[in-house]
């Protein structure tokens, strides 16, 4: 493929130089779309103008440039007018703007238009000459997000320079959808309107999906060849194992857990989802395949997203497992002695290693690792996973995905058509759904607290959840604890403590573990919560400014609760008194994870929820994979094509392309 040193305007600096962001090729270049697009058409009027995003056609006047020397700033300003009026202009650190413009000539102009420094001022639009409008592109003009020092302006020059050269690109694909790439690709860069764009998306939409299906078929082909340790499944063992338990397994938990210990007899390593809904006891499954692993004589690993939860995992593994013989070591950031241990898991002297990224740190080997788990696989990138599966020497591990997000079916074929899954569709018995109410602000007073009250006199315990306000540190944590204060005040007799994302891993454990051994009442904190924390007796959650959360977040924080057989609440308060968004309702109407991910996924679209969430690496470009239609019409495409394995041959461009794929997916 070309490189970009092909394109006129790219000598081998700026080529250098656009290695970091990715654009190698003439063809990664191509497949820069742009962010947005500027419609020159429908200019208004000055005495029209509303705050916002605006186009303004007119004349420009008064132009000069300030520099703020001890700061190296400049401002250069301007009065655009027209017939109706003036504004002022003003574009920071572009002095050269004064240059670009010729005298008593109109132009177009394009960006906010806001209140600022007491004033109403159009600030750094950007200009298009009003004839250059009227003769080449009905002023439909695309907008390119800024890579470092390369601004929309650049792409759109270098655009211009490969127009011919995009004109000409041939088919990716053998399928035909409707219209050819090159067209698509003119289009994309030079549209003549909206309908132009329309119909360049769904031809790349669908040449995207069409190549993450079709390198996922193959990715599955790829990963049966690699060789796992059989794990042999000796009956007597898992009885054993599920006769300790303190309660009978669901019937869809036995179910799932039967997927997998068949699974892990095959000399092919497993590459398991394990879904289930907050709450459905997925930990005590992989405890089920853990155990098989350690009876067999291997290693195995439980990878979690955060301290707090490996461990919580590590309690849970070790009630369960130690009984049986089998020794569990944890392995975080902080854990004491770390060589030591590290040595022990490097002689196999430890079975089962819980724990959060130390576990992929270079310097921890293990003996023989078998089985790798990972919880809430969403929470690791493709890199991470793609680590701890090399920690297995030659052959590669078993690999148990665990997720109580779940991924909508459509979603299952495409990206994850690799994956084998399973689902835990039923909760243990005896639960009761978390009954949820929405409940404004100035309502709590009356409402809320005098429930928390009478919890707390029965000894049930509380979740207070606060939003997030900033990523710096010290304002969650002041926001916290000034929550708790006044909680404190509010509830005399209560034990109260906070939690946020910024404490020491001790200090977390520490506060956690007293509310688990309920010597605290409420629990005020951030989302650090969200993930897997297990109090059974903590039966009610407060979730301040629940507006602020997403709706899968707000399921998983919610699923804190409702973990024992006392009936949970879960207050989800509003500011002010504004009608709840429909997210929300949907939240007090439904318990059922799977059916509020359906709705997230409509409400959302999936390319927020999925697109980085479960394929770190994968970025889909332009496909949306909210369109069901398309997704199914590249499914059967992409199947029929990978019949016939001289396919592959025949179309390299593809071929090369599938790869590049393959690199980010195998082994997932
Ligand atoms: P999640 O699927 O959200 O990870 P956990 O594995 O943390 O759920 O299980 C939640 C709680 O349910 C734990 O306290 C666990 O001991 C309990 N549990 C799991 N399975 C059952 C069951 N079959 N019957 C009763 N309680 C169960
Ligand atoms: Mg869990």
């Amino acid at each position: 493929m070309s490189p970009v040193e092909d394109i006129k305007g790219i000598g081998p600096k700026t080529a250098e130089a656009l290695k970091k962001y990715g654009f190698l090729t003439v063809k990664d270049l191509a497949y820069y779309f742009p962010r947005d697009y500027e419609d020159y058409h429908r200019a208004t009027e000055i005495k029209d103008l509303e705050p916002g995003k605006v186009v303004v056609k007119g004349k420009i006047c008064q132009l000069m440039t300030n520099y703020v020397r001890r700061r190296h700033f400049s401002v250069t300003s301007g009065v655009i007018y027209d017939d109706t009026g003036e504004i002022r202009v003003v574009w920071y650190n572009q002095p050269y703007r004064i240059k670009s413009f010729q005298p008593d000539t109109e132009y177009y102009f394009s960006g906010n238009f806001d209140f600022k420094y007491n004033r109403y001022q159009l600030t750094s639009p950007n200009v298009i000459s009003a004839a250059d409008v009227a003769e080449h592109r009905n002023g439909y003009q695309p907008v390119y997000s800024t890579k470092g020092s390369y601004k929309s302006i650049w792409f759109k020059r270098m655009f211009e320079n490969m127009k011919m050269e995009l004109a000409k690109a041939p088919d990716l694909l053998p399928t035909v959808a409707a219209g050819t790439r090159a067209d698509a690709l003119v289009n994309i860069h030079f549209p003549e309107s909206y309908q132009d764009v329309e119909k360049a998306k769904q031809y790349l939409a669908y040449e995207e999906l069409f190549e993450l299906i079709l390198a996922a078929k193959l990715n599955k082909n790829e990963n049966s060849k690699l060789k796992a340790e059989p794990l042999k499944f000796v009956a007597e063992n898992t009885k054993e194992l599920v006769g300790s338990l303190p309660f009978a397994l669901t019937n869809a938990q036995k179910s799932a857990a039967w997927d997998i210990l068949k699974d892990l007899e095959n000399d092919q390593p497993m590459n398991r989802l394990l879904q289930g809904d907050v709450g459905s006891g997925k930990t005590v499954v992989a405890a089920i395949a853990i155990y098989q692993a350690v009876k067999a004589g291997y290693q195995a690993a439980l990878l979690a997203p955060t301290a707090i939860l490996a461990t919580q995992h590590l309690a849970t593994l070790r009630k369960i497992l130690e009984p049986l013989g089998v020794k569990v070591e944890l392995l975080i950031g902080a854990t004491k002695k770390k060589d030591d241990l590290k040595k022990r898991i490097k002689d196999g002297e430890v079975d089962v290693v819980v724990g959060t990224h130390a576990i992929i740190t270079d310097d921890t080997r293990f003996n023989n690792l078998a089985l790798a788990v990972i919880d809430e696989q969403h929470r690791f990138g493709v890199m991470q996973r793609q680590k701890l599966l090399m920690k297995a020497g030659d052959k590669a591990p078993h690999l148990l995905s665990m997720t109580a997000t779940p991924i909508p079916r459509s979603l299952q074929l495409t990206i994850f058509g690799d994956l084998d899954v399973s689902t835990i569709s039923e909760l243990p018995k005896g639960r009761q759904p978390v009954a949820t109410k929405i409940l404004a602000e100035t309502g709590m007073q009356e409402e809320l607290y005098p429930v928390i009250n009478q919890k707390i006199k029965e000894g049930e315990q509380i979740f207070w959840i606060c939003k997030l306000i900033e990523e710096t540190g010290r304002s969650e944590a002041a926001n916290v604890k000034k929550e708790a204060d006044k909680l404190k005040l509010q509830f005399p007799n209560a034990r109260v403590e906070f939690l946020h994302g910024h404490m020491k891993p001790d200090e977390k454990d520490e506060v956690m573990g007293r509310f688990q051994r309920h010597e605290t009442d409420i629990l005020v904190s951030t989302t650090v919560v969200e993930v897997g924390v297990d109090v059974p007796n903590a039966t009610q959650m407060v979730i301040m400014d629940a507006e602020s959360f997403g709706l899968a977040q707000l399921h998983q924080l919610r699923g804190r609760v409702g973990r024992g057989s006392k009936q949970s609440q879960c207050f989800l308060i509003t500011p002010g008194d504004k009608a709840p968004t429909r997210r929300l309702q949907e939240l007090e109407k439904s318990n059922d994870g799977f059916y509020l991910a359906e709705v997230d996924l409509k409400l959302r679209g999936p390319g927020e929820i999925y697109g980085q969430l479960q394929h770190g690496a994968l970025n889909l470009k332009i496909a949306t994979l909210g369109d069901t239609r398309l997704i199914e019409r590249a499914q059967k495409d992409a199947t029929e094509f990978a019949k016939n394995p001289e396919n592959m041959l025949k179309y390299e461009e593809l071929n090369a392309e599938i790869k590049k794929y393959q690199q980010l997916t195998t082994l997932n």
